[in-house]
């Protein structure tokens, strides 16, 4: 595969993402990291990305805030005519849980706005590129508490199941372009966002024992990457140990 084809990760210095990014540069894509503000985590991901051989860019900026989603990727694209961005992981996702009677504005906000508004900011700026080049995989990471509804997670849930609607409304604007678009659905999965979760309690509820990891979530987005996947489109796939299926 050229260097020149690139894969663009939101939150791709932790986690999920960072799983992701090392998944899709082993398949040989170029990457973007974005990430938020721990520049530590960032630069090792960089490193361990860069040793399969591939580059990787690092774009520090809230994918809740437009402007600065506009000016980061409109200066990538018009400064990097001569490479393509096919695969997008609309991945960047943050918890604040508590019950909705003591939900305060911003915990409503900064949730919708990090997953929810960043899937629109980013994904509309890249999808001319992708309808352009024929050819474009979105893969949005949405969550179990998006399809069942966690209690302490109205916030979550909402941002998350209307991901899932906007996976599938999507899905059928830019299916003929050779775009899929489609959804997973991680349970519990070991990152920083679950530390605070204790697994031993948990994993009597999973079919499967225990809880994920990334490095399983990434290899389905990995598949979802691929020439593979071309008539999979407007799916939530679940991966979940068999928590909810
Ligand atoms: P994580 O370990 O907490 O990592 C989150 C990543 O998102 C970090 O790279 C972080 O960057 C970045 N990020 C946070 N806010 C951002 C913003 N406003 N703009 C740009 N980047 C931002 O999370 P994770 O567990 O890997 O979760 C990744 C995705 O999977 C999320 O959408 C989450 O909802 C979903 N998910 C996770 C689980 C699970 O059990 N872990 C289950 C279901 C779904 P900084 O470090 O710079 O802040």
């Amino acid at each position: 595969m050229a260097d020149k084809k690139y894969a663009f990760v939101t939150g791709g210095s932790r986690g999920i993402g960072k799983a992701a990014c090392l998944k899709l540069a082993s398949m040989g894509y170029g990457i973007l990291l974005n990430y938020h503000s721990n520049d530590e985590a960032a630069n090792q991901a960089k490193q361990e990305i860069e040793a399969h051989g591939v580059e990787c860019e690092l774009l520090k900026f809230d994918v809740g805030n437009p402007a600065e989603s506009e000016k980061f990727l409109t200066n990538w694209v018009e400064s990097n005519e001569d490479k393509v961005i096919e695969v997008l992981v609309n991945n960047a996702g943050i918890r604040k849980d508590t019950l909705m009677m003591w939900m305060k504005e911003d915990e409503w906000h900064s949730v919708l706005d990090t997953s929810l508004n960043g899937f629109f900011y980013i994904t509309r700026l890249l999808l001319k590129g992708m309808l352009t080049q024929k050819f474009g995989r979105i893969i949005n990471v949405v969550s179990l508490s998006g399809l069942k509804g966690t209690p302490g997670q109205t916030n979550y849930s909402a941002a998350k199941a209307a991901i899932i609607g906007a996976t599938k409304a999507l899905a059928q604007e830019v299916g003929r372009r050779k775009v899929t678009v489609n959804a997973v659905a991680p349970g519990f999965i070991k990152t920083d966002m679950t530390e605070d979760i204790n697994e031993k309690e948990y994993k009597s509820l999973i079919p499967a024992g225990r809880f994920g990891t990334s490095e399983e979530v990434a290899e389905l987005i990995g598949f979802l990457a691929s020439p593979h996947s071309s008539y999979i489109t407007g799916e939530v796939i679940n991966i979940n140990g068999g928590l909810y299926s």
